[in-house]
């Protein structure tokens, strides 16, 4: 199982009241679920390696090369990333968290989650379940490969797990057209334009037709792509060889070997308790550490 870490605190934070805190006063519904999410997957799935993949990097600068608006809407005035009120504190004690307790991560300073993700898929022949919020990752569902992904909605309540067939029901192309669908159609929060006045429904149709982004271009060309479309693609060809970088996740990032072997006991229990106390999350570290077949916390 390979989470997109942030995007498990991302969704646990909006995803729980504000009026859930720490003994200081301290927002914690992030760490709380965080937690709580986590042993829900963990019994839901019973993986038998689990990685934490983190996000070394949120945004490339390699990729803001190739796009300048990518993800500039959520940077924040100090240059980084903007976050909301209370998260980063909770973000430390999750990798606090798992670091005493011995919870495997991954992650790599040039890099998204969403490539660390993609490299370790790449890696094994095991089946994986990657968990995210993060729509680009449906470009590696691949069912002969078994590869799912485990989509987080509000939180993990009303996640839900996309194999290929999920993939085609919801968007109307194959896991291997996602890329190409993603880019025609854009994406706002992650600062892709798209093409002018095509959307869902559109890139769904071209791509079908044209499965990759040259073969859409040449059919552009030769004018065969309806009306206003033909030109939109035309003017954005420049955009389109450039998005595809973008876009599709990097599989051969130099990670380091982690066995992401399930933690029986927390490595460091003292620190892990005094985490505990300091966050009131008792509850939640038992339910996980049940969750994990061990105890001992
Ligand atoms: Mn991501
Ligand atoms: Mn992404």
């Amino acid at each position: 199982m390979l989470i997109d870490a942030a995007g498990l605190w991302y969704r646990s934070y909006y995803a729980l009241p504000g009026s859930i805190t720490a003994p200081d006063g301290r927002r914690s519904g992030a760490v709380r679920g965080f937690l709580d999410g986590l042993a829900t997957l963990v019994r839901d799935y019973s993986p038998d390696r689990l990685i934490c993949c983190l996000e070394g990097n949120w945004r490339p600068q390699w990729r803001v090369e190739l796009i300048d608006t990518y993800k500039t809407a959520r940077v924040g005035s100090d240059g980084g990333e903007d976050t909301p009120d209370g998260l980063d504190d909770q973000v430390q004690a999750i990798t606090d968290i798992l670091r005493s307790w011995g919870i495997a991560t991954a992650e790599h300073p040039d890099y998204e989650a969403d490539d660390v993700i993609a490299t370790l898929r790449h890696n094994t022949d095991d089946e994986v379940v990657v968990v995210t919020g993060d729509r680009d990752l449906f470009q590696l569902v691949d069912d002969t490969a078994r590869s799912s992904v485990v989509y987080l909605l509000r939180g993990i309540s009303k996640a839900r797990r996309y194999r290929a067939e999920d993939v085609e029901e919801k968007f109307g192309v194959s896991p291997a057209e996602y890329v190409e669908f993603a880019i025609l159609r854009g994406d706002a929060s992650d600062g892709l334009p798209g093409v002018t006045g095509i959307g869902d429904k559109g890139a769904a149709t071209i791509v079908n037709r044209h499965p990759s982004l040259d073969s859409v271009v040449a059919a552009a060309e030769q004018g065969e792509l309806k009306g206003r479309q033909n030109s939109a693609v035309l003017e954005s060809s420049d955009y389109l060889r450039r998005a595809e970088q973008v876009t599709r996740c990097v599989s051969d990032v130099a990670l380091p070997e982690v066995a992401g072997t399930i933690p029986r006991r927390p490595t460091d229990s003292r620190q892990l308790a005094a985490l505990t106390e300091e966050w009131g999350i008792q509850l939640s570290v038992d339910r996980l550490a049940a969750a994990f077949g061990g105890g001992g916390t």
